[in-house]
C-alpha cells in the first residue's frame, strides 16, 4: 500500500501551474500575484498638503503666535484636483485643501485651525516649521520600487495600492479548471424522485464547492452511470477545456467499477492507499490532462479531496498556505484507530476549551456527522488507541 505521503506528492506532481494572465482589477481579487510589481510612479506623485488650511513660507510665519498673529494675503486658491496652480509669492499665503498640490516657493502647511480662515487676509496664529503637513512625493512609494512581490495574495489593501499606482490590470495567477465527474448508476439528480435502490446524488455539489473554495473554478458535469462508453463519451467531451479532472466512485474492489475500468491501462495507477477513509485512489495523466480518481463514498471524497487535491491544487495556484492550519489539540475522549493505516475522523474544536471532540463514527457513509464537523483529526499510521487528553494534530477547514 502506498503511504498518504506518497500519494500526496503523486497528485501535487501531476498538477502544473497555469500560465499567468493580466486581468482588470477587480477580477484579481484573491488570486496570487504572478510577478513581483514595480511602481512606475511615485506616491504621492506631487508634493501636497496634509491638511486643509494655508500653504505659506515658514520663514513668513516665524513669530506667529496667539498674541502676536500674523496676518498674509490669500493671493490663490487651491482645491484638490487644481492642476494651474500659480507659485508662492513670499509674504503671501495659498488657501489650500487635502491632497491639493504645494504651490512652488511654498514650503509649510498650517492647517485651518490655527488660523482665522479668512479668504481675502488670513491671519495665523501659530508658527510652523518647514515641511509641516506637507505630503512629499515619494515618501510613500518611490518609483521604481518593488512594491508587491510575486506570490502575494491580492485583497482589497492590495489592488487598492496598484490602482493608486495607475494600474489598470495585473498578472496573476488564474484558477485552474476542474471538470468534477460523479459515477454511479443508482445517482439520481437531487430533487428527482427515487426508485428503491436509487440514492440522491451528493458528491458533485460538494466536490464542487470544495475546489471553488479552493480558489480554482470547477465545472459540475452531470452524474455518469456505470457504463464505460458513458464514462469516455463525457470525459472526451469535457476534456479540452478543463485542466484537471476529478472523478468520483467506480474505483474500487467490485465489479462495475467503471472509473477503474474505464482507465486501467490508459496512464492513470488505482493504487490503494494506507489511509481511512479512501483507502482506493487513482492518479494520472489522460490525454495529457490530469485525472485524480476519488473514491465513491461521500466522506471518503471529500477527505481524499482535503488531503490529497486541496493542497496540490493550491500549490499550483501560487498559494503560500496550500495545506490547512493545524493545530495541535487534546481529545476530549479516547479513541482507537486501525493500526498501519492514517486515520483522519472528523472532529470539533471548541475554540473556548481548546479541545478537540471526534464527531460521529469512522464509517465512510456518514454524512451526517461529516457536516457536523469543523476539522479532520490527522491520527498517525501506528497509533491504535489514545487516551482522553492525548494531544493530536487537526487540521482545520473552513
Ligand atoms: P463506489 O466507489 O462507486 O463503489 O461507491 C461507494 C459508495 O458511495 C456507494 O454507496 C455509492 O452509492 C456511493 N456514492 C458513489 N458516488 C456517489 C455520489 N456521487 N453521491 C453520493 N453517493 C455516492
Ligand atoms: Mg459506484
Amino acid at each position: 500500500m502506498r503511504t498518504v505521503a506518497e500519494h500526496q506528492a503523486i497528485v501535487a506532481g501531476l498538477i502544473s501551474a497555469p500560465a499567468s494572465r493580466r486581468v482588470p482589477l477587480a477580477d484579481a481579487a484573491g488570486r496570487v500575484l504572478a510577478e513581483d510589481l514595480r511602481a512606475a510612479r511615485p506616491l504621492p506623485a506631487f508634493d501636497n498638503s496634509a491638511m486643509d488650511g494655508y500653504a505659506v513660507l515658514a520663514a513668513d510665519i516665524a513669530t506667529a503666535q496667539a498674541s502676536q498673529p500674523v496676518p498674509l494675503p490669500v493671493a490663490a486658491d487651491i482645491p484638490a484636483g487644481r492642476v494651474d496652480g500659480p507659485a508662492l509669492k513670499p509674504g503671501t499665503a495659498h488657501r489650500i485643501m487635502t491632497g491639493a498640490p504645494m504651490p512652488e516657493g511654498a514650503d509649510t502647511v498650517v492647517q485651518l485651525e490655527a488660523t482665522d480662515g479668512g479668504t481675502d487676509t488670513v491671519t495665523v496664529l501659530e508658527s510652523r516649521s518647514p515641511g509641516t503637513h506637507v505630503r512629499r512625493a515619494g515618501e510613500d512609494v518611490e518609483a521604481g520600487e518593488v512594491v508587491l512581490t510575486a506570490g502575494t495574495r491580492l485583497g482589497p489593501a492590495q489592488l487598492g495600492l496598484l490602482a493608486a499606482l495607475g494600474e489598470p490590470e495585473v498578472s496573476v495567477v488564474p484558477p485552474l479548471k476542474v471538470l468534477v465527474l460523479s459515477t454511479g448508476s443508482e445517482l439520481v439528480e437531487p430533487g428527482k424522485p427515487l426508485l428503491h435502490g436509487q440514492i440522491h446524488e451528493s458528491n458533485g455539489v460538494m466536490l464542487a464547492v470544495a475546489i471553488r473554495q479552493a480558489g480554482a473554478e470547477a465545472e459540475q458535469f452531470h452524474f455518469v452511470a456505470d457504463d464505460v462508453a458513458e464514462f469516455h463519451s463525457a470525459l472526451d467531451s469535457r476534456l479540452a477545456q478543463v485542466d484537471l479532472v476529478v472523478t468520483s466512485g467506480g474505483v474500487s474492489a467490485g465489479a462495475y467499477e467503471v472509473v477503474k475500468d474505464a482507465l486501467t491501462g490508459q496512464g492513470i495507477e488505482f493504487v490503494k492507499v494506507a489511509m481511512q477513509p479512501g483507502m482506493p485512489q487513482g492518479a494520472g495523466m489522460f490525454s495529457g490532462v490530469p485525472v485524480v480518481t476519488l473514491p465513491g463514498n461521500p466522506v471518503s471524497a471529500l477527505v481524499s479531496f482535503e488531503v490529497f487535491l486541496r493542497p496540490a491544487l493550491r500549490a499550483a495556484m501560487g498559494f503560500g498556505d496550500a495545506a490547512r492550519p493545524v493545530v495541535q489539540a487534546p481529545l476530549t475522549e479516547s479513541l482507537q484507530s486501525p493500526a498501519g493505516r492514517r486515520q483522519f475522523r472528523r472532529g470539533f474544536l471548541d475554540r473556548v476549551s481548546g479541545k478537540v471532540r471526534p464527531i460521529g463514527p469512522p464509517g465512510s457513509h456518514f454524512l451526517r456527522w461529516l457536516a457536523a464537523s469543523d476539522c479532520l483529526i490527522d491520527l498517525d499510521e501506528e497509533i491504535t488507541e489514545l487516551a482522553a487528553g492525548a494531544p493530536v494534530p487537526v487540521w482545520i477547514l473552513d
